[in-house]
């Protein structure tokens, strides 16, 4: 039986937010992405934006999500919008951003480039249309633009000692031609699935995520971040061909479980992000009401996957 321990951490909480304590004199720059990387720290995430599109400010119960998006190791970003600017630590400087897609609430050249992002990586089959639209905003601010790397399905890149394994997901954009993407992130023993924006996952996504139940040597996922655009009792939203509910990633977690093919610490949660603003309820209804071991991420969360 594994019995790793799941901690959410309380270290590198300590970091983020140090700018204000005690910590922000030593966890500047360099410092801080170190911290974020060493080995035995295990993968960090930092939630910094966990909503869906239909998110703009806080809502008439004070809730608020910035649009979804996750900040690993300290400097390499999965999708980007200016609205979750502020959640990134001061001494974070973020160089590398992944794309999922092209959809707005997902993908903005212009603030990626005022981030100082220097590398980016998405889908080849829109890489034409990114690179015009980078160009035209570095443009723009008269800057030079990133360099813009394609991404082919399967095929794994790494950076910084973090693998990335594109994988198709059920999700569709205006682009024709478009293939979304999730992705497998792999640090050591650590397989993080983090899959947004896509409807579940296709028997063929399984497969190249290395968990399809025809192949006998199964690589199983240690952790999981998942969309959960529809809340309990939304299962029969229009938009149940690209995105999941709640229903959606409960069922499958538990059949990943009971067959092996996600293998997570003792403990640790499943969490959904994506979180349409009126189909959940608040942060303090999801802590009470979502079953294990689903939880609601919220913006700033930090957790470290070990
Ligand atoms: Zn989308």
């Amino acid at each position: 039986m594994d019995r790793r321990s799941f901690i959410k951490i309380a270290a590198a909480s300590a970091l983020a937010v140090g700018a204000k304590g005690a910590n922000a004199a030593i966890f500047d720059g360099e410092n801080y992405r170190n911290a974020m990387q060493q080995d035995d720290a295990g993968l960090s995430v930092r939630f910094l934006g966990t909503g869906a599109a239909d998110w703009f400010d806080k809502d008439e119960r004070g809730e608020y999500r910035r649009l979804s998006s996750v900040l690993l190791e300290g400097h390499i970003i999965i999708d980007f919008t200016p609205l979750a600017k502020d959640m990134i630590p001061p001494m974070a400087h973020p160089d590398t951003i992944f794309y999922t897609h092209s959809h707005g609430d997902h993908y903005n050249p212009k603030a990626a480039i005022e981030l100082g992002i220097k590398r980016v990586y998405l889908s080849n089959t829109w890489y034409d249309c990114a690179v015009a639209d980078f160009t035209r905003e570095a443009k723009k601010l008269k800057v030079s633009a990133p360099e813009i790397i394609p991404l082919y399905v399967g095929q794994s890149v790494e950076v910084d000692g973090v693998r990335f394994t594109p994988a198709p997901a059920n999700h569709a954009t205006a682009k024709r031609y478009e293939q979304p993407l999730i992705y497998v992130v792999e640090k050591g023993h650590v397989r993080l699935l983090y899959a947004t924006d896509t409807a579940t996952l296709p028997a063929y996504t399984t497969r190249w995520l290395n968990i399809d139940r025809h192949v006998a040597e199964a690589k199983p996922l240690t952790a999981i971040i998942m969309e959960a655009t529809m809340g309990m009792g939304h299962n029969e939203d229009y938009r149940l061909f690209t995105h999941s509910s709640v229903f959606d990633v409960e069922r499958m977690v538990k059949v990943l479980t009971s067959t092996k093919r996600y293998t997570p610490p003792v403990g640790q949660p499943v969490y959904l992000t994506h979180m349409a603003r009126t189909m959940h309820g608040t942060q303090a209804e999801l802590d009470a009401q979502l079953p294990a071991p689903l939880k609601a991420a919220y913006d700033g969360l930090e957790v470290v996957f070990r």
